[in-house]
């Protein structure tokens, strides 16, 4: 069907009385396009499309939009369940809200309301966007649900309230089917793509869940906590193609400890149901306690543990989108933990034998796990909303009453205390509850649903050791090792006893400066004012050295408002921050202008440029990108003060591949030529050039190497060659010293920085034209190093630089060895990063 004739029938569809509903369309009869089929895909606008239709036609299907995506799209939910539940789903909604906080409730209460109430199952589809089987799953699935007459299923939809989502990033699903119907036919077909499949976060769009930094898991986040309160939620994913054909729980270790034991026996009964009914259908190739541990927050139905939610994960194997591939049996591998070698065991009974690998096999694996968790659901109905309170009501009982913690937010408690109101803001958004003093301090009760998730964000991590094998290699943890807040925000917290007279927190309204003003150093949200500011009108001065006056003390990196620049930040002043109103800005002040930041994109789709383009854009720094081509044509000083490299290996850099040795080939793909290549000779002559007349280079983690090759600087990276058995740092928070220099204004002398590659800067007497500084240093004892986390081979970062910084011809270049800006989670050391970009504009 043309779009024309679609729409005109979905209006058709639209205009009819509900009591004359046609008969629900099949997704392919819909659509005109065989869905599942070798080489077919359809996108997120067909899908919507199909689930407005389902709604029109079927009594037992809802759409609710759950909010935008980051580029514009409506991001929504199908629920999916018997007609008088689809009426009824706001009285389901309040039963389900009750369990998830049962306070106040009787024993004989809980009991009823498991009794009459429905399981509100949530299953999320597609977040990688090149995990696109289950998007197409999906609709399949709504049409034989909506469509069902068995008494079986209309029981299922009876007993539980279905909550679908096509595609947690409905873009990434528009950008994947374009790029493969583009390719379809050529060498390129079934391709990865040279950017991201989240505008922003690529891959990484599932570690930001205990962030909420992005649109797509703001809105689902508000959904699940504070609308629908789900007591199950499967989310379904694709893994490689050469090894198991799908992964179902239960999880392989190592399990948090803190999670309620009742949330893994309803996962393991879950996943048990899966690959019973998966066997039953002959398919092979089952596999659980498999890779995927029990043990990072970072994901999204992850997350959920820690909120009493039985949250499982699948896996399928991978076609190449929609097209197939053939494996033979010899690639078929192993090699991850729960599977060293590929063969028969207890946890895999019954290997895939190789062949050919298409959509279709993807979506039968998909539909049979589906229609099995909510079989499970079905079945356990009664148990699962019982545990749901019983879980809730662990996690109260596991805290003293008066159990709290403590944000203080006077000036002498809280360094930072516009990123302290963020870090309450955003545990408010996650449903925890949050209070406030009289005095301004903010509580976090423990003792409430959702205070073990408070207790893991804001306590320190210790990586329990799982091996393989006794005495030999440790498991690496599946993500990184570390996720305590308050060290990663740079806030101060503390255990606490709850004091009477508490109210729930709002945050404080800003007054704006009505004259010139200052803001003092060491707050990142100060970057919003002080961008806004030099965008507009008035002038902006930063002090270079502390200064007295009005009988007030200012320390260097204070920056002055004049009177209408503090008028074009209004509205950009972030609550908390330290602001003060001054009646004249210090003569000792220097002006400066709004930096001009380039930020360099490689083809290879960079997520770490995502986040950074992300954070510089929220920040008001308004960065542009730049491509290979456009750093090797050169002039770059005429258009830039700054050049940003994101945390990119030297190798990608430089030739636009990963070093061979090092990266796992089977994920690297050739790109079409117009997206092939590196900086080459050229772009490093012209970032060369670039500084040598004045500019700046900001080098984050990895990119550091490739400076310290291409610009023959009295720095040297000691850990670049280091072995994997002598050192790993797979994500924690170490600590370093900090010395005062422009790049490091409002900095506390000591502080917490996040660390996940083997970077340790030994620098060396430079020449005279050159003047060096070390802004950040590791401790010189080996037992100071780790603050949270898990790390090996500690001793080679004692007394090491994390941070360096050098003139170079007319310019400069600072080298963060660490990850200032790790997935817009670390705002502690934002400061690093923007400090070093207003530098650029400093004499
Ligand atoms: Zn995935």
């Amino acid at each position: 069907m043309k779009n024309a004739a679609r729409a005109a029938a979905l209006a058709a569809l639209l205009a009819r009385p509900a009591l004359a509903a046609a008969p629900a369309p099949s997704p392919s009869q819909f659509l005109n396009l065989e869905v599942g089929a070798d080489k077919k895909l359809a996108d997120y606008k067909q899908i919507a499309s199909y689930f407005q239709a389902l709604k029109a036609a079927s009594p037992r299907v809802d759409v609710q939009v759950l909010g935008k995506t980051t580029l514009g799209e409506d991001m929504f939910m199908a629920i999916i369940s018997s007609e008088d539940n689809i009426r009824n789903q706001k009285r389901i909604r309040e039963t389900a809200k009750k369990l998830a906080d049962p306070r106040g409730l009787t024993d004989k209460e809980i009991a009823t309301l498991a009794h009459e109430g429905k399981v509100v199952l949530l299953i999320t589809c597609n977040i990688h966007s090149t995990e696109i089987g289950a998007s197409q799953m999906a609709m399949e699935w709504a049409y034989a649900l909506a469509t069902a007459t068995d008494a079986a299923t209309k029981k299922r939809l009876e007993d539980v309230v279905l909550l679908l989502v096509p595609s947690l990033n409905p873009d990434g699903q528009t950008m994947e089917t374009e790029w493969y119907r583009k390719n379809l036919g050529t060498k390129f077909e079934g391709s990865r793509m040279p950017w991201l499949y989240h505008h922003y976060t690529g891959h990484d769009d599932n570690r930001d869940w205990f962030m909420l930094t992005q649109k797509e898991s703001q809105a689902m986040s508000r959904a699940v906590y504070k609308e629908w309160f789900p007591q199950v939620w499967l989310d379904e994913h694709q893994m490689g193609s050469t090894g198991p054909r799908i992964f179902v729980p239960p999880y392989a270790d190592p399990v948090s400890t803190e999670i309620h034991p009742l949330v893994w026996r309803e996962v393991n009964l879950i996943g048990s149901n899966m690959a019973l009914r998966l066997e039953q259908a002959g398919k092979t190739g089952v596999i659980y306690g498999f890779s995927y541990d029990a043990y990072w927050p970072g994901g999204t139905k992850n997350t959920a543990w820690w909120k009493n939610i039985s949250g499982l994960l699948t896996e399928v194997a991978s076609a190449r989108l929609a097209t197939p591939i053939t494996i033979s049996p010899g690639e078929l591998s192993g090699g991850r933990k729960g599977l060293v070698e590929y063969g028969a065991q207890t946890n895999f009974p019954n290997p895939w034998p190789g062949g050919v690998w298409r959509l279709r096999d993807i979506m039968d694996y998909e539909r049979l796990a589906s229609d099995a968790i909510l079989e499970t659901c079905s079945e356990r109905r009664e148990d699962f909303l019982r545990d749901m309170a019983a879980r809730s009501r662990a996690a109260i009982a596991a805290a003293r009453p008066n159990e709290a913690y403590r944000i203080p937010m006077t000036v002498a408690g809280q360094r930072d205390r516009a990123t302290a109101i963020r870090l309450a803001r955003l545990m408010a958004d996650h449903g925890v509850q949050v209070q406030e003093a009289g005095n301004g301090d903010i509580y976090i009760p423990l003792a409430q649903p959702y205070g073990k998730f408070v207790s893991e964000m804001f306590s320190t991590q210790r990586y329990p050791e799982v091996k393989l094998v006794a005495g030999k290699e440790i498991v690496r943890p599946y993500d990184v090792a570390a996720w305590t807040l308050p060290l990663m925000m740079g806030v101060t917290v503390e255990k606490a006893t709850l004091p009477a007279g508490l109210r729930p927190f709002g945050e404080p309204a800003v007054e704006a400066p009505r004259s010139a003003a200052a803001i003092l150093p060491g707050s990142p949200e100060a970057a919003k004012a002080i961008n806004a500011a030099l965008r507009g009108n008035g002038s902006v001065s930063i002090l270079r050295t502390a200064a007295k006056t009005e009988g007030r003390e200012w320390p260097a990196g204070t920056v002055f408002l004049d009177a209408a620049a503090a008028s074009s930040a209004s509205g950009k002043f972030s609550p908390g921050l330290a602001v003060a109103a001054v009646s004249a800005v210090p003569s000792s002040a220097e002006k400066i202008s709004s930096p001009r930041v380039g930020l360099y994109k490689p083809w290879a789709a960079s997520m770490d440029e995502g986040w950074t383009r992300w954070l510089l854009e929220q920040y008001g720094f308004d960065p542009k990108t730049l491509d290979n081509k456009t750093i090797q044509a050169g002039k770059l000083r005429e258009k830039f003060d700054v050049i940003v490299l994101p945390d990119i290996e030297k190798e990608t850099i430089d030739k636009g591949r990963p070093h061979r040795e090092e990266t796992d080939m089977k994920y690297f793909a050739e790109l079409p030529p117009d997206y092939a290549g590196g900086l080459e000779k050229d772009g490093s002559k012209a970032l060369k050039e670039f500084v040598e007349s004045g500019g700046t280079i900001v080098a984050l983690a990895s990119s550091g190497d490739y400076l310290i090759d291409e610009f023959n600087i009295p720095v040297r990276n000691t850990l670049a060659r280091v072995k994997a058995e002598d050192f790993g740092c797979p994500g924690s928070l170490l600590r370093v010293g900090v010395s005062p220099h422009p790049v490091t204004w409002g900095l506390p002398e000591e502080m917490a920085i996040f660390v996940d590659k083997p970077i340790a800067f030994q620098t060396a007497l430079p020449g005279l034209e050159m003047e060096r500084w070390v802004l950040a240093a590791y401790p010189s004892d080996s037992h100071d190093v780790l603050v949270s986390g898990w790390i090996r081979g500690e001793d080679r970062l004692t007394r090491r630089a994390a941070a360096v910084a050098m003139t170079y011809g007319k310019g400069k270049l600072v080298l963060l060895g660490f990850r200032a800006q790790h997935r817009a989670q670390t705002n502690g050391t934002y400061p690093f990063l923007f400090n070093a970009l207003y530098w650029s504009v400093e004499k």
